[in-house]
């Protein structure tokens, strides 16, 4: 289990992972800002892997997504839109083949990528965890809770 998520001090702007090992304490310190911060990891995160209830906030509803890398595959679109525009001149064949492929690495990208929980309440990132089945996708009614 990996976590990742914002510092909570509000004028730090630190992205801190953490992973809770055994025997880890009930605080972190933001490597930072220094403040120490409470992060209550659940049993059924320590033991079984499976996000309940959230460390940061103890906020218990979790959406899934994509770990699609969303910077990565903007500039694909842009490089390879910029240069589909280039070759319009030489050959409008070449053009599409070029946007065409630039759609293909993004799909391949999205399949490749790994599946992370996400917190409604704190936006703090789960990786290498175990799912669990009653966590669905971004919800915006969900969403508009918080
Ligand atoms: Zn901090
Ligand atoms: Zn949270």
């Amino acid at each position: 289990m990996q976590i990742r998520f914002h510092c909570p001090t509000d004028t730090c702007v630190a992205i801190i992972e953490y992973e809770p090992l055994e025997g880890s304490g009930p605080t972190m310190e933001c490597p930072r800002c220094h403040e120490t911060h409470p992060i209550s990891v659940s049993d059924s995160i320590r033991e079984r892997g499976i996000v309940d209830t959230c460390a940061v906030c103890g906020c218990k509803e979790f959406f899934i997504r994509k770990d699609f890398p969303q910077v990565l595959g903007m500039g694909i679109v842009v490089v390879f839109g910029l240069a589909a525009l280039y070759f319009l001149t030489v050959s409008v064949l070449m053009a599409w083949i070029i946007l065409a492929s630039a759609v293909f690495i993004d799909v391949v990208i999205y399949f490749l990528t790994g599946l992370v929980t996400t917190c409604y309440n704190c936006r703090a990132d789960y990786r290498k965890y175990t799912r669990d089945p009653d966590h669905a996708g971004f919800d915006l009614a969900t969403s508009e809770k918080y």
